[in-house]
């Protein structure tokens, strides 16, 4: 059913748009226009986001898609922060897939995904130790992943490693969805993992983030 007129009239708070190239997951390289929501209940320590923790604009469902629209691309990220602590990030879903885009959620994987419209691929991390988020996991969210969804562990030692080939062998994750394993920068060195990955054979896609490649991180990029 399509997304009611009173859904696109809904409150967000919007911390920015902007067109670039998608840093990470399957999509890579994919020109395409983040939506990044504010605020966000955790605090990751690697966290590269954090201007997107407070502040922002009021906006609406209809307004963000308007300037979506602006942009001219097929693929649409809604990111932030963590998106579905705004209520109105489900309907916002919804009114882009039924506007025609391509659509892919990145959330923290501690709130629940259930809701989010199927025609949108979620991008769910599963938090390492070194996050010091750990404990937010909500692991009952892994039964509903589907084939186009995609599970993120951001890595920040070898500790943190040998959690995700755990976690990955006792949820069966390869079998539910592709899983993409990225260093945080500065902390773990992209070779060492790329090495222990293929030593172990692990069924898991190695990532960097093409935007901190082209870019260094800087904002809007
Ligand atoms: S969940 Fe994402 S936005 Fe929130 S603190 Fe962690 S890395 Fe930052």
């Amino acid at each position: 059913m399509a997304v009611s007129l009173a859904d696109r009239a809904a409150k967000l708070r919007l911390t920015e748009i902007f067109a670039s190239l998608q840093g990470e997951s399957t999509r890579v390289g994919l020109p395409t226009v983040f939506v990044r929501l504010t605020g966000c209940p955790l605090r990751c320590t690697w966290c590269d986001t954090a201007y997107a923790f407070q502040g922002g604009e009021a906006s609406t469902v209809q307004t963000v898609i308007d300037e979506v629209a602006r942009h001219g691309l097929q693929h649409v990220c809604v990111t932030g922060g963590e998106p579905l602590a705004q209520k109105s990030c489900l309907p916002l879903l919804s009114a882009l897939c039924d506007d025609g885009y391509s659509v892919s959620l990145e959330t923290s994987g501690a709130l629940d995904i259930a809701g989010v419209d199927p025609r949108v691929s979620r991008i769910m991390d599963l938090k390492a130790p070194g996050s010091g988020e750990v404990d937010k996991n909500r692991f009952e969210n892994i039964a509903c992943l589907r084939p186009s969804d995609e599970v993120k562990i951001v890595l920040a030692d070898e500790a943190d490693y040998q959690w995700a080939c755990a976690r990955i062998a006792e949820y069966d994750l390869a079998r539910r969805c592709t899983v993409l394993l990225s260093p945080v920068a500065g902390d773990l060195a992209p070779s060492t993992l790329a090495d222990w990955i293929v030593r172990d054979r692990l069924p898991v896609r190695f990532q960097l983030q093409l935007h901190k490649v082209l870019w260094n991180d800087a904002r809007g990029r």
